[in-house]
């Protein structure tokens, strides 16, 4: 069995609960992973439980979020270097302006994939 890694928000360690069906809780019957000071708890689980664990572990995987971060700030550089190429190019005021707008959305879009990517 996979380890649980420490609360991403307060680093307290975090245990593995199955809701009982014996508590009055509409959840019963589901698996929830929750920090044992601060509460915070991931979604709860029923069908895939075998999921539970690596979503944990992958909300708390601060290197893999500042790996993200880091690609969509490139994504967005090289989006602005590509704009400020265009600008002394000799487009037309109207072609510059859509095609900067293409870029920086394009950009945006990348940055979103890359963060969804990485939790
Ligand atoms: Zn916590």
């Amino acid at each position: 069995m996979t380890d649980l890694l420490p609360c991403p928000f307060c680093g307290e360690s975090a245990e593995r609960i199955t809701i009982g069906e014996d508590e009055d809780d509409p959840n019963f019957g589901g698996d929830v992973i929750q920090c044992s000071r601060c509460l915070a708890s991931s979604h709860v689980e029923f069908e895939f439980k075998e999921n539970l664990v690596s979503a944990w572990n992958t909300r708390s995987d601060k290197a893999a979020r500042k790996a993200a971060f880091e690609e969509a700030a490139k994504v967005a550089n090289r989006a602005a270097e590509a704009a400020a190429d265009m600008a002394i190019t000799g487009l037309s005021e109207h072609a510059r302006r859509r095609e900067s707008m293409n870029a920086a959305a394009c950009s945006i879009a990348a940055a979103i994939r890359a963060l969804a990517e990485k939790g």
